[in-house]
């Protein structure tokens, strides 16, 4: 296939594992990232999914355990009485955010990973197809690859599509052993805990700190999240907005948190939960909130664009899936490619209707997780419908 000219647009694990996987099918690829500094997931803790970690243990030498840890259960607890409500064995393994992602830039070319290019416009077509940046510098090339996450400009550029909010905000925190007792601390290490709520969930895992290198270290925090159903409208605003009077669109950080906000946690978390999930929450040192938002697509080929990972279906993260999606469409794409023998149209043509099928599959199991954890509704232990990954497809 003759060397055909990439721009990948976003650089986080979707378009790490697009450049990678591109560079390798013999593409000339460059990633255009909006930060201005390296990315960091603010620690966050990730599920191992297969597809995640494909791009690492085949093509580079990282093994599993350089970038995760083994977790032994899936426990599931009445979060208000901290009642048992069940316990599956589950070989999961936690990674972190940073981890994977150092490890995908290592693998590309620093030289080709550009920081601070915002994308501000997109003009597919039929020869090359044209990305406009913030700095009013342009990129041509014979395939864009748009990876720009679940704010998508380039998704709402070419289709007008934008998340929809799904009626509840997370709030998210980590603890250090220090910021809980003892017992509480051993209670949620060594397994994924579910709390269920009548009108919620709590979700929280061990995840380990990373050196500079990627390397997953000793050093263990316990990671978690809370749900909440909020009305979209005032009661919504008041949360999202921060110390400055601006409404937040996605999160509010610690920094930025209003302190009736960060009371209204803290009493919520005393009066709702049972000792050992109360202490969690209220020992977390930085606890912030987000939206859940999601969005689905008709379209995901726009000529010589491709929208890949959370820039084409957003999903809510209730089976640790998103970036595995996200990678898993970037190595079909690269599949399909070589298949197509570099004819980018054939690809795309061939590329499009198969990641369709896995985004509104995906989407339909997320939201069926949600409809149950939100409200109260049956979540089995082990229920193999609710079961973490992306859904096996005919
Ligand atoms: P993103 O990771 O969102 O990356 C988008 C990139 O594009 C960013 O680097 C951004 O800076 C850049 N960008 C944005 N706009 C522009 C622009 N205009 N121009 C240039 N660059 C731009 N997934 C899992 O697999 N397992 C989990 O356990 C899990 N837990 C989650 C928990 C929470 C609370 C949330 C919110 C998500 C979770 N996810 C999980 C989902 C996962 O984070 C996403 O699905 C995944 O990061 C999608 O990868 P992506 O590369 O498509 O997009």
């Amino acid at each position: 296939m003759s060397m055909l000219k990439v721009a990948v647009v976003g650089g986080s694990i979707g378009g790490l594992t697009a450049a990678n996987v591109l560079r390798d099918a013999g593409c000339d690829v460059e990633v255009f990232e909006r930060s201005t500094k390296l990315l960091s997931g603010f620690g966050t803790g990730i599920v191992v999914q297969p597809e995640l970690v494909r791009y690492l243990l085949e093509r580079t030498s990282t093994t599993l355990d350089d970038v995760s840890v083994p977790s032994s259960a899936m426990r599931y607890f009445d979060a208000a009485t901290g009642h048992s409500k069940g316990e599956v064995r589950a070989g999961w393994r936690f990674t972190a955010y940073n981890a994977i992602y150092q490890k995908l830039l290592d693998a590309f070319d620093a030289g080709r990973y550009h920081l601070g290019k915002e994308l501000v416009g997109i003009e597919p077509g039929i020869e090359s197809s044209t990305v406009t940046f913030a700095d009013g510098t342009e990129v041509t090339a014979d395939l864009v690859v748009c990876a720009d996450g679940g704010q998508s400009v380039a998704r709402d550029r070419l289709l007008g599509t934008r998340t929809e909010y799904a009626g509840y905000v997370t709030w998210r925190g980590m603890v250090d052993e220090c910021d809980v007792p003892p017992e509480t601390w051993r209670f949620f290490q060594d397994a994924f805990t579910y709390g269920l709520l009548p009108d919620g969930h709590i979700i929280a895992y061990p995840i380990r700190q990373v050196s500079a290198k990627g390397q997953i270290t000793d050093d263990v925090r316990i990671n978690f999240q809370w749900y909440w159903n909020v009305d979209h409208g005032p009661a919504l605003d008041r949360i999202m907005t921060a110390n400055d009077g601006g409404r937040r669109p996605v999160s509010v950080h610690f920094a930025h948190l209003v302190p009736s906000s960060l009371a209204d946690f803290h009493s919520r978390a005393a009066d709702q939960l049972a000792p050992v999930f109360r202490e969690l929450m209220i020992g977390a040192p930085e606890p912030f909130v987000t939206t859940v938002s999601d969005a689905e697509v008709p379209q995901m080929a726009f000529d010589r664009v491709a929208l890949i990972g959370d820039a084409a279906f957003t999903p809510r993260p209730h089976a640790a899936a998103g970036s595995a999606k996200a990678a898993a469409d970037a190595w079909s794409l690269a599949d399909h490619l070589v298949d197509a023998s570099g004819d980018v149209q054939r690809a795309l043509g061939a590329w499009e209707p198969e990641r369709l099928a896995v985004g509104r599959a995906y989407l339909a199991k997320v939201r069926a997780m949600a409809a149950a954890l939100q409200h109260g509704g049956d979540f089995p232990p082990g229920s193999p419908e609710f079961r973490f990954g992306l859904p096996q497809l005919a």
